[in-house]
């Protein structure tokens, strides 16, 4: 018979990573080695019932029943594209919802994983930035996304338990709603677990941080944290990044590529990857190509170019393909690797900066209108 839950304040081992799970284990007079096998079995198995964890002693499982919970986020709608891409819409709470997408490619496939509900940092060319910030996921919450597409992604192949003979993940970019550096412990925290070997086991280079540019954050990250590093930068001057991402009035481009070099020295990929969203008439012009290889010619990287994915009221338009090539053929020629981004998931919503969920718009920041182009 199973012992009753009475506990209504059960700790939620998904919060933990190997270490802290350890203290955990400690502090109920237990041995640490046991969280090694907890992380397996939750993070490698995906099991959630400590009934199933057979090579761990009856009496711990009877004591984990009553003190202890292993509890993802809640799945509200899963969807499936066309073109095999898969939208997860999780629960934060009875009014707000993330989203995590997950797409596959002929060589890997990649979860794109939300830090926070909303965002406080007000890049108007994104939709979620237009919505405010509500707060920020706890680990659960963050590492919880990957726990359940695992799932998901293992039972549409017909697995339950056992993982996968090959990782169908084998990909994960903080890409998704929120500035994860704003929500530094916990971003952390989960990523420490999805390069656990005990857990996910994927390696640095595999797990990208995406980040509007927190320089002091980013100081941090490459001692505690090194995994791969993108930057949103979107604009090639301070005048037109001021205004299209505006926490460059903070961390000007000076910092923020001086910041990028110092991480290097410690990144496992010895490049950064730029996203810049190209915006008709606003970022893509020649001058603009030109201006953006002056500020990067410091550091070794690589560009990403993500055609604008319209949303209502946004203001913007996308640049015209003929722009986004002239523009591509520029930075090529100075001798980078550019790719453009293809939009995937568009008949589930699913593609770059459309990643709003329902986020209530505390701010009413939707209504405003972008501000127009500097040169
Ligand atoms: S682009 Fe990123 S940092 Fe900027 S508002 Fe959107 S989610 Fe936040």
């Amino acid at each position: 018979m199973q012992p009753s839950r009475l506990n209504t304040s059960l700790v939620n081992l998904l919060n933990f990573n190997q270490a802290q799970l350890a203290e955990y284990f400690v502090g109920l007079g237990e041995k640490p080695f046991r969280a090694k096998q907890m992380m397996r079995w939750m993070h490698h198995f995906g099991v959630s019932d400590f009934a199933q964890m057979t090579d761990i002693a009856k009496s711990l499982r009877e004591k984990l029943q009553i003190e202890a919970e292993i509890s993802p986020p809640t799945v509200q709608l899963e969807q499936v594209s066309d073109d095999g891409t898969r939208k997860w819409l999780i629960g934060t709470d009875t009014t707000n919802s993330i989203e995590t997408v997950f797409i596959p490619e002929d060589d890997r496939g990649t979860l794109c994983v939300s830090s926070q509900v909303g965002c406080a940092l007000e890049c108007t060319f994104c939709s979620t930035g237009r919505q405010g910030f509500n707060r920020n996921l706890s680990v659960s919450e963050i590492i919880g996304q990957l726990w359940l597409a695992n799932k998901s992604l293992r039972q549409a192949d017909g697995y339950d338990m056992l993982p996968a003979s090959e990782r169908i993940i084998s990909n994960v970019v903080m890409m998704g709603m929120g500035e994860p550096l704003t929500n530094y412990d916990n971003v952390v925290t989960a990523m420490q677990i999805m390069l656990d070997d005990s857990a996910y086991g994927l390696s640095r280079r595999r797990v990208t941080l995406s980040t509007s540019g927190i320089v002091p954050a980013m100081n941090r990250l490459k001692e505690d944290c090194p995994v791969a590093l993108a930057v949103s930068l979107h604009a090639p001057n301070d005048a037109l990044r001021d205004q299209i991402v505006p926490i460059n009035k903070k961390y000007p481009l000076k910092e923020l590529m001086a910041a990028c070099e110092r991480y290097l020295v410690k990144a496992p990929r010895d490049f950064v990857t730029f996203e810049y969203v190209m915006l008709d008439g606003v970022n893509d012009t020649v001058e603009h190509a030109h201006q953006l290889l002056d500020v990067v010619k410091n550091v070794p990287c690589k560009f990403n170019l993500i055609p604008f994915n319209p949303f209502p009221n946004s203001g913007y338009e996308t640049s015209k393909p003929s722009h986004i090539r002239v523009f591509r053929d520029i930075l090529m020629q100075a001798g980078y690797v550019v790719t453009v981004r293809k939009t995937r998931g568009e008949d589930i919503d699913a593609a770059c900066g459309q990643l709003a969920g329902k986020v209530l718009d505390k701010t009413k920041r939707s209504m405003k209108i972008p501000i127009k182009a500097v040169a």
